[in-house]
């Protein structure tokens, strides 16, 4: 555990040696291990070469790609902490970051070239964007594996040094950076390792994002350490993700909640060989049980969904479902508690009351994993992390007697109504059983009366279009307690939701 991250992952590389290691989706371009290990040490000497000192931080800016692991590892190697960004980040945004993070380094791709530039005018401070493919006017990625100069010899304190400062995913406020050090990062694979074993043959479907800590994780860190093959894909776009997983015949599937939605209801789905997959975990927001039971029903012949629960702050995984334990673990859970961590429920009311299993209330966390902080925000970390060491998730849950965590929705997103409280999870995942509703987001607004009702946000599905707010709202009225009701329905075309499949509710409260 108490190596630098590139050493923790490919420290095996020579190995596995001539097997794929990253697949494109698309085109087939395949790295062997042997590359991957030869390519980052070579960048890494020209990044050196280049002027990248440690402690600097490099801007990682790409879609999914075969190159962004070489290009990530390569960066830690020569010393510098990788702050990811999102691909469709606008130059301002992007600025943004680069300024919070004083990021002097930006590795880009050629399509995104013209954003990356225009950020690091706006934000100032960078001294080189590198591109991962060759453009015109910017050293490529791909010039630097000629390299001649030796390999970097850095020294890295796994325990103090900050191998990634990922941002979080900004759904209930200002994106932070979250600074993760080697330790922190290599200590949470292994601790996750035991639950989900992948090795060599093993083909993970890299659909979700490599920026965010889920994908950087469970998709990258994770196989390539292991020996398995990563196909990577740099969007979701239904009809190639069914179509990659049967001409890859993947293995194993880590998704979000919108993805196995559309495994539960779109018909595409029927057309294609899924009989290669061995497990499908959801994670990064909640996944309501009969929406995961839909999605591996017989007609598929799909492996149940099982699910894992993590934030960026924890690098990121506390809670998994084994898989040797898919088929016995109760619908609905996120999962075990990984070993190595501590976890509390503590009261809403009271967090110094402690709750009991089956009872429902805030989710603290204590382990070796947590971040070491928020980057340049003392009094926001402080805030989230007690002086005991524990971490205040902000969501909120309870454990049943066989150990099982279940997540019910985040603290800050309950609605009150007249003194009762309103899970919005809860009531979408019921407004996604109407065969009319292809999908549906809840926020708490307030009525004429002062009250806090629940606003029910519907994308009618295209054989329903006459599907009335009615309709929807007594549909919720039939199934559910009064205090629950649906008091507002509007009608969307699509719902807003970030990279990581979180609903951006946000959004929903700003429209006009
Ligand atoms: P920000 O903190 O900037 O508002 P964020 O919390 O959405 O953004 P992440 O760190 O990406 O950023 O997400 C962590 C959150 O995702 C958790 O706190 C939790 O609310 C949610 N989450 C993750 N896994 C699950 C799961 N299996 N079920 C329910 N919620 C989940
Ligand atoms: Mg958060």
């Amino acid at each position: 555990v108490d190596l630098p991250i590139h050493d923790a992952v490919l420290g095996h590389a020579a190995e596995f040696g001539d097997l794929p290691a990253l697949v494109d989706g698309t085109d087939g371009t395949t790295l062997t291990y042997e590359q991957v290990d030869r390519f980052h040490r070579r960048i890494a000497a020209a990044l050196a070469e280049a002027g990248v000192r440690k402690g600097d931080v490099l801007a990682l800016h790409s879609p999914n790609t075969v190159a962004f692991p070489t290009a990530f590892y390569a960066a830690t190697r020569a010393g510098a902490t990788v702050t990811t960004v999102h691909p469709l980040a606008t130059a301002e945004e992007f600025a943004k970051q680069l300024g919070d993070s004083a990021a002097r380094w930006i590795v880009t791709v050629s399509p995104l070239l013209e954003t990356a530039r225009r950020a690091a005018e706006l934000a100032g401070g960078v001294e080189e964007i590198f591109v991962c493919d060759s453009a015109s006017g910017h050293r490529s990625l791909i010039d630097m594996l000629a390299c001649a100069a030796p390999e970097p010899q850095i020294a890295i304190d796994p325990v103090e040094d900050v191998a990634a400062l990922p941002y979080s995913s900004g759904t209930t406020g200002v994106p932070k950076g979250v600074m993760l050090t080697h330790r922190q990062i290599a200590t949470n694979l292994a601790q996750l390792e035991p639950a989900i074993t992948a090795g060599p043959g093993d083909r993970i479907l890299a659909v979700l994002p490599f920026f965010h800590i889920y994908g950087l994780t469970a998709l990258m860190n994770a196989p390539l350490r292991r020996g398995a093959t990563v196909v990577v894909l740099p969007r979701f776009d239904l009809q190639t993700f069914l179509a990659a997983i049967q001409n890859h015949r993947i293995t194993g599937l880590y998704v979000a909640p919108p993805i196995v939605l559309a495994l539960a209801k779109h018909p595409a789905v029927a057309q294609y060989d899924l009989s290669s997959l061995r497990y499908v975990i959801s994670a990064a927001a909640p996944l309501d049980a009969g929406l995961a039971a839909a999605a591996c029903s017989a007609r598929l012949n799909l492996p149940p969904v099982g699910q894992a629960y993590g934030m960026t702050e924890l690098s990121p995984g506390t809670h998994v479902v084994p898989l040797a334990a898919m088929r016995e673990a109760p619908a609905g859970t996120v999962g075990k508690l990984i070993a190595g961590t501590e976890m509390r429920i503590v009261s809403l009311d009271d967090p110094d009351k402690d709750l009991g299993v089956g009872e429902t209330g805030e989710i603290l966390i204590r382990g070796p994993q947590i971040m070491k902080g928020y980057l340049g925000r003392p009094d926001a970390t402080a805030a989230m992390i007690d002086g005991d060491g524990w971490l205040h998730t902000g969501d909120i849950g309870r454990v049943d007697d066989g150990g099982w965590l279940f997540v019910v929705d985040r603290v800050k997103e309950l609605i009150k109504y007249k003194g009762f409280q309103v899970a919005p999870a809860e009531l979408e995942a019921l407004l996604l059983t109407h065969p009319g509703i292809a999908d549906a987001a809840v926020i708490g607004e307030y009525n004429d009366d002062g009250n806090e009702v629940p606003h029910a946000y519907v994308v009618r599905q295209p054989t329903a279009p006459d599907l009335a707010e009615g309709e929807v709202a007594m549909y919720v009225a039939e199934r559910v307690a009064p205090y629950k009701r649906v008091r507002l329905v509007t009608f969307i075309d699509t719902v807003p939701r970030a990279a990581s499949g979180k609903i951006l509710r946000r959004e929903l409260r700003d429209r006009p």
